[in-house]
């Protein structure tokens, strides 16, 4: 995780073009620049120059970004504005005893007491054994839902899952710029893979794929979808299932996905207008913010209503987690590495 100093270059090399605004979802509601990459930047640069202090103002404007990654990819410049944003609230982090204070929740409480007493009730079963093996990358999703549907999968295209206990992949403590958590979970995952000495990793989560994948470019981490295309898996649902899908920002292999959705016998896929926006699921999380998010949520809403889809499939604990809230029971929300375990 770099500092925000050394994204000095990166800051400078913004031409004010304004082009992010166009896809950025929060500039769109607010109107406001410095709620889009070119306002950050410019606040940034004045951090770094010492013309501007780290108010809670600018922490919220920090805040307001969903780390969806549209303006970057759309940027001229190719700037990434998720890692400059998370090297900027490590600046906010190291001040503020409160962000403090509730990373030490989520570190003990959550990611660490919670889930270890809900994984003690998730599915989990012991893989067949094959030649090839690859480790599963569970992240949270792995403990809640437990490794079966995976296991399932897998074993179907003759690979073994080794299940070691990884922790959470650390994004959370990411984007709120708690560098120390974020840099431990990283190594814990690197001494865990060091020691089974296998170099293949797989994951369901295109959130914890992202973030594990710059952890080490050694290790070959891919998603679930990979194999099933790479071992040309088609599946055939024991039932007719209509459905749609809503692509988390982090996946950045889309063509795996979209291989399955098409190729699954007895799945009807709508897609869905939109179907690659985002879903705001970093927004639920700041409820000050509800005027700005509800736009959001209600935009993708609406867009699943109109599918007439009962299930929504995607490969993102948060954005599942988001979906079902918005949901108000009209849809379901599930993640379709485990919807096709259970319909296969
Ligand atoms: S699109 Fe890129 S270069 Fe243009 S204003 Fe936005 S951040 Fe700057
Ligand atoms: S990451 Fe998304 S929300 Fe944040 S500035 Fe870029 S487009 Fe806007």
């Amino acid at each position: 995780m770099k500092h925000l100093a050394e994204y000095r270059e990166d800051l400078h090399s913004c031409s004010k073009c304004g082009l992010c605004q166009s896809v950025c979802p929060i500039y769109k509601i607010t109107g406001n620049d410095c709620s889009v990459s070119r306002g950050h930047f410019i606040m940034l640069l004045g951090l770094l120059k010492g013309e501007l202090k780290m108010t809670k103002r600018i922490n919220r404007y920090l805040d307001l970004c969903l780390k969806c990654g549209a303006c970057s990819k759309f940027c001229p410049s190719g700037i990434d504005i998720v890692d400059i944003i998370a090297s900027a609230k490590a600046e906010y982090f190291k001040i503020h005893p409160i962000e403090k204070f509730i990373s030490f929740i989520q570190k003990y409480l959550i990611f660490g007491f919670g889930m270890n007493i809900i994984k003690l009730f998730s599915r989990n079963i012991k893989s067949k054994e094959f030649e090839k093996k690859v480790i599963y990358f569970g992240g949270c999703s792995g403990k809640m839902k437990g490794n079966k549907a995976v296991i399932k999968l897998l074993n179907a295209c003759n690979i073994e899952v080794i299940t070691p206990n990884f922790k959470c992949c650390g994004i959370p403590f990411y984007v709120r710029g708690d560098r120390n958590t974020f840099e431990e979970y990283a190594q814990s995952y690197l001494d865990i893979i060091d020691k089974l000495n296998v170099k293949d990793v797989v994951t369901a989560c295109a959130s914890c794929e992202k973030t594990i994948k710059s952890f080490s470019d050694e290790i070959n981490v891919k998603n679930i979808f990979q194999y099933l295309k790479e071992n040309n898996i088609k599946l055939k649902l024991k039932k007719k299932k209509r459905v749609t899908f809503h692509k988390p920002c982090n996946i950045d292999n889309y063509e795996d996905i979209k291989w399955v959705l098409e190729n699954t016998e007895n799945l009807e896929y709508i897609q869905m207008q939109d179907f690659d926006k985002c879903c705001g699921w970093n927004g639920i999380t700041k409820p000050g913010e509800y005027k700005i998010m509800s736009k959001i949520f209600q935009n993708k809403n609406k867009n699943i209503l109109k599918t007439k889809a009962k299930t929504v499939l995607t490969s993102c604990l948060g954005c599942e987690t988001a979906l079902n809230i918005y949901s108000l029971g009209k849809y379901k929300a599930k993640d379709f590495t485990e919807f096709l375990a259970e319909n296969v």
